[in-house]
């Protein structure tokens, strides 16, 4: 009989390594240490210097009251079974291999870190940009710094009807005094403020107000904003709705169709602010035509019809009405894609690591299982929902977890694991400067206290080296 301790126990508690640090690793990290009796201790690994993902990089900046979030995160990084190596890459600084080799389990919580393609001709014009771009740039994501966009222009058109969206539409029809509080880049806030002639906003949406995947919320935000006119034209959202389809509506769509139902109402041209925030629906770009500086200048759009499939799904259909919109600036935020971790199976065709409730498998048609492989977040169900999301959906793989290594079944890897000090010093062996909690608590104070000295929340640093900085060597 094994003398070996059992994983999970006061003697060997599991190791778990949970890669990357957004909204669905830390609920899965929660949801690890929660789970008495269970014993576990987690490292999280991020490529970054910092941590909390898409809240620090992807919440908009004049959205303070989602980032609260971080509070839930940061009782939780102070927890002493918890590790973070941030500035730490997988497939560069560390292997999977690696991860194979000193951990029980694994928990892939990458996230989708690139955009879908349109697939029109001209989406790759200058001047035509994905939302996740702009989004990272005056988020000073570190992927995002180098990042150029004409903001001075007259017309501006958004493509998609999703809450990134909504956040792109907000940061350029707000006033720009409002952002200079929040925690935005300080060199976004500047170009933002030489904005001077920009007029018109258009957000297209492919089908109609029914469909539209704003929240509420953040529809009204827009209507209220001080600076735009939001601008909706009645024979817009003409439609016609059964009892007992208005029935079927969730209480998002309700509010969502009487809010814009409500703004076709209003007089025509709306009440002369600086700007026009004006929606389109049942509209698709085809193409993305150049100027004569071989930037974007005109967008040429189908006028679309709704079709239901056999499921009852509402599907744009091209009705072969076309109509030029002029823009100098395109943003499409017509969704994330997730991006291949080398050495993690990747599904091409949806764009996340594919699995069954959380568990890794080889490929959706073998369905095998890589045992100790877990996935939580947008990387396991792609791009939706919003951050109170990942809450269940990471306590779903996490109870995955669990029920592997309950005992009733040989856990799925038992072999010997070096000691949980190795890791650093692996990490360490290789050149690699991480970014341990404590540093990064550095680090934020430091944002913070530069922040306060410009009337500003924070002020996020730019360059590693700023990061780096504030790393304390290891004893
Ligand atoms: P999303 O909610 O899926 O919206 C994508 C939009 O793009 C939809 O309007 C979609 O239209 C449209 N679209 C997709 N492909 C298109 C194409 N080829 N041509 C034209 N339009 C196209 O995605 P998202 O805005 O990227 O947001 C991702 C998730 O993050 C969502 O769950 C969102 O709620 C969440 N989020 C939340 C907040 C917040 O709470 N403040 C902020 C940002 C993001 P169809 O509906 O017709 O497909």
């Amino acid at each position: 009989m094994s003398t070996e301790p059992v994983v999970g126990s006061d003697a060997r508690p599991a190791r778990v390594a949970i890669v990357g640090s957004g909204p669905g690793g830390f609920y899965a990290l929660q949801s690890l240490l929660d789970r008495d009796p269970w014993r576990v201790t987690c490292d999280m690994f991020d490529r970054l210097p910092t941590p909390y993902g898409l809240v620090r990089g992807g919440v908009a900046p004049d959205h303070a009251n989602i980032k609260a979030v971080i509070k839930v995160y940061e009782k939780l990084g102070r927890d002493p079974r918890f590790r973070f190596f941030g500035n730490v890459k997988l497939g560069s600084d560390i292997q999977v291999a690696d991860l194979r080799a000193h951990y029980d389990a694994i928990v892939y919580a990458v996230g989708n870190e690139s955009d879908t393609k349109m697939g029109i001709p001209g989406e790759d014009l200058p001047g035509c940009h994905s939302a996740t771009d702009f989004v990272g740039w005056y988020n000073c994501h570190p992927d995002f710094l180098e990042k150029r966009f004409r903001l001075d222009v007259e017309n501006v058109v958004v493509v998609g009807m999703g809450n990134v969206a909504m956040d792109v539409v907000r940061i350029l029809a707000r006033d720009p005094d409002e952002l200079a509080p929040t925690d935005i880049a300080g060199y976004a806030l500047d170009r933002l403020r030489e904005v001077r002639r920009l007029k018109r906003i258009y957000v297209l949406g492919r089908r109609g107000p029914v469909q539209a995947a704003f929240s509420p919320k953040e529809i009204k935000e827009i209507g209220d904003l001080s600076y735009s006119d939001l601008i909706v034209s009645p024979e817009e959202v003409a439609f016609e709705a059964t009892p007992t389809e208005r029935a079927a509506w969730d209480k998002d769509t309700q509010q969502n169709v009487e809010y814009v139902l409500g703004k076709a109402k209003e007089p025509a041209g709306g009440a002369g602010k600086s700007r026009q925030v004006i929606l389109r629906f049942l509209v698709s770009p085809v193409e993305f035509i150049a100027g004569p500086d071989g930037a974007v200048a005109t967008v040429k759009i189908e006028k679309n019809k709704l079709r239901y499939d056999d499921k009852g799904q509402a599907r744009a259909a091209g009705t072969g009405e076309f109509f030029m919109l002029p823009a100098e600036l395109v943003m499409k935020a017509v969704g994330y894609r997730g991006v291949p971790v080398p050495g993690v199976p990747f599904d091409e065709r949806k764009g996340i690591i594919p699995n069954v409730e959380g568990r890794v498998v080889v490929d959706m048609e073998s369905r095998k299982p890589l045992p100790g492989e877990y996935v939580v977040g947008w990387a396991k169900r792609g791009p939706t929902g919003l951050i109170g999301t990942n809450k269940p959906d990471s306590v779903a793989t996490v109870d995955a977890i669990a029920s592997d290594f309950s005992g009733k079944a040989e856990p799925p890897r038992t072999a010997f694991k070096p000691a949980p000090q190795e890791m650093p010093e692996l990490l360490r062996s290789r050149g690699t400067r991480y970014v341990t909690f404590e540093d990064w608590k550095r680090i934020d104070a430091e944002e913070v206290a530069c922040g306060k000295a410009k009337g500003k929340v924070r002020e996020k640093f730019i360059r590693l080296d700023d990061f780096l900085h504030h790393v304390k060597p290891p004893p």
